[in-house]
């Protein structure tokens, strides 16, 4: 059977963090869906179309990626219960991203709360390579509303759509 694993998560914006991590879980499953998590509570920074268009044109352009790996991620948006989502799609394992110790505290709560939710859908943490660990996409537009450069944060596609955001 297919290994289909989801990658959730905000991406406003998609970081260098991001696509360490989906390059590495493409080596724990056969295909990586990149669900893209609506919360109609917060304003984005970018849309929703504009997240999908500039994370499928950083895959596409990302050379650690190769031709077959590119094929095994696709890009969708999700509004309803992540675990539902999950069962639509037939994933059976969700993948998330830890950094320092403060992400631990609510990603160990969703866990748990997505284990009760279904028990066959596990989570899976992937460690933040060390190059990473500080890179969060709050601090990407807080940097970049304030002018400084976060070319080194995020792909080239992204740092250019930031830029036309900010006008400069
Ligand atoms: P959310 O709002 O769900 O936290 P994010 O887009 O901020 O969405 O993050 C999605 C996932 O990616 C989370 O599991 C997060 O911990 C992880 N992540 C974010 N930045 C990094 C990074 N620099 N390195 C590794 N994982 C990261």
């Amino acid at each position: 059977m297919k290994r289909i694993a989801l990658y959730p998560g905000s991406f406003d914006p998609l970081t260098n963090g991001h696509l360490d991590i989906m390059r590495r879980s493409l080596s724990i499953c056969d295909s990586l869906i990149v669900g893209i998590a609506i919360n109609k509570q917060k304003k984005p920074f970018f849309t929703v179309e504009e997240r999908i268009n500039l994370i499928k044109d950083a895959i596409n352009e990302n050379k650690t990626l190769n031709k077959e790996n590119k094929s095994n991620i696709s890009v969708k948006s999700f509004d309803s219960l992540l675990i539902n989502f999950s069962k639509e799609n037939y994933v059976s394992m969700i993948i998330r991203g830890l950094r320092v110790v403060s992400d631990f505290d609510y990603e160990f709560q969703m866990a748990g709360m997505n284990s009760r939710l279904s028990a066959n859908i596990q989570t899976i943490f992937l460690m933040a390579s060390e190059n990473n660990q500080f890179i969060a996409s709050r601090f990407v537009k807080e940097v970049a509303s304030l002018n400084g450069d976060i070319s080194s944060f995020v792909p080239k596609n992204v740092y250019k759509a930031i830029k036309q955001k900010f006008n400069y």
